[in-house]
C-alpha cells in the first residue's frame, strides 16, 4: 500500500500523503475488508464520506502481480481517475450479455447494476479531458477473449502491462502539478541579500511573532516595490505595498501586532536603476508596543549595519 501511494508520489505530483495514527484525522481510510472486493471512492467523493467509513478497501492479497497492480489502481480512483475502458472515446463495443455473465460469475459475484456501473456505463463526454483511450492504464481492467467485439484487436483479450503508464503519469502530472518550493522565511534582524536584475521579483515569508511591532524593507541605491499579501483561507490577500521609484528613500513597511500569528508572503521587484546591484530586504524584530521611542531608535540602527556586511561581500 505505502508503495503504491509512492509509485504516485514519485512522479512529482503536488500532494503529499502522509499516515495518521488517529482515524478521525484521515480524509483518506483505507480498509482490508476480504469480504468486500477492491474498490474507492472517486476523487472529491472521499471528502464525503462519514469519518467512520473507508474510503478505499482491499479484498484481495496484494503481494501477487494482481494486487500489485490493484493497489495504484485504487490510489488512482482516490486521485480522482475513472476506469479508461469507461472512456466515452475508447470505441468499446461489449458484447453485453457476456459481460453480465463474466462478472455476475466467481469471484466478483456483481449484480448487474454493479457491472453497468465499473464496465458498461460510458463516463460522460463532458467529464472527460482528451480524447484518447490508453489501454495500458492502471485504470483499465483486465478482460479475457469474447468480451470485446469492437476493436477487432481486443476479441482475443485485453491484457495491460500492470502499473502506471506513460499515459497516467503525463495525465497526473498536469492534474497535480508540483508544488512550488517553500519560500525563504525572512528572519528578524537578519538581511537577505537579493540579487535582482531590473524588472525581476524575488519572494519571501514572513511570519510575525505575538506582541512585536515590525518593519520590513529594502536598502540599497536600487529602485523598488515591496508588497505584501496575507493568507486567507488558503487565498492571498493584498495587505500593502510601497514603492521608492524616483524617491530618495527605500521602501519599507510597518506592521502591528494584530498581524502577529500570520503567514505573510512579500515581494519584492525593481524598476530599472543600478543593474546587478546586490539588494537585501529584512525582516527586523521592533520593540514592544509598550515602549515605541526606543524601538524606533533600534528600528534605525540593526539593519543598516547587516547592509554593510551584505555590501561588502
Ligand atoms: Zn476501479
Amino acid at each position: 500500500m505505502r508503495k503504491a501511494f509512492k509509485e504516485w508520489k514519485d512522479l512529482g505530483i503536488g500532494l503529499e500523503f502522509t499516515e495518521v495514527a488517529d482515524r478521525s484525522e484521515a480524509e483518506v481510510r483505507i480498509a482490508f475488508d476480504q469480504s468486500d472486493g477492491s474498490w474507492s471512492y472517486v476523487g472529491r467523493d472521499v471528502l464525503g464520506i462519514s469519518a467512520n467509513e473507508p474510503t478505499m478497501n482491499f479484498g484481495w492479497d496484494l503481494s501477487d502481480d494482481y494486487g500489485r497492480t490493484t493497489a495504484p489502481h485504487e490510489v488512482g480512483h482516490t486521485l480522482g481517475l475513472p476506469h479508461e475502458h469507461q472512456n466515452p472515446f475508447s470505441g468499446i463495443v461489449w458484447d453485453e450479455p457476456k459481460v453480465y455473465e463474466y462478472f455476475g460469475g466467481a469471484p466478483n459475484h456483481w449484480p448487474p447494476e454493479q457491472t453497468l456501473h465499473n464496465v458498461l456505463r460510458k463516463i460522460d463526454a463532458s467529464e472527460v479531458e482528451g480524447t484518447s483511450w490508453d489501454p495500458d492504464s492502471v485504470m483499465e481492467y483486465w478482460f479475457p477473449a469474447g468480451l470485446i467485439k469492437e476493436p477487432a484487436r481486443f476479441q482475443a483479450g485485453l491484457n495491460p502491462p500492470g502499473g502506471l503508464s506513460a499515459a497516467d503519469k503525463e495525465w497526473v502530472r498536469k492534474f497535480f502539478p508540483a508544488l512550488k518550493p517553500e519560500l525563504p522565511l525572512l528572519q528578524p534582524f537578519q538581511s537577505a541579500a537579493l540579487s535582482l536584475a531590473p524588472g525581476s521579483q524575488s519572494d519571501f515569508a514572513v511570519e510575525p511573532q505575538a506582541s512585536r511591532k515590525f518593519e520590513i524593507g529594502t536598502f540599497g541605491t536600487a529602485d523598488t516595490v515591496l508588497v505584501l499579501f496575507e493568507e486567507v483561507d488558503g487565498e492571498l490577500r493584498f495587505c500593502c505595498r510601497d514603492d521608492d521609484s524616483g524617491e530618495d528613500r527605500n521602501s519599507r513597511i510597518s506592521l502591528n501586532s494584530s498581524r502577529a500569528g500570520a503567514t505573510l508572503f512579500g515581494c519584492v521587484s525593481t524598476g530599472q536603476v543600478n543593474q546587478g546591484r546586490q539588494r537585501s530586504c529584512t525582516g527586523e524584530n521592533g520593540q514592544r508596543q509598550s515602549s515605541p521611542g526606543r524601538g524606533a531608535l533600534q528600528r534605525r540602527k540593526t539593519p543598516r549595519q547587516s547592509l554593510a556586511n551584505i555590501a561588502e561581500m
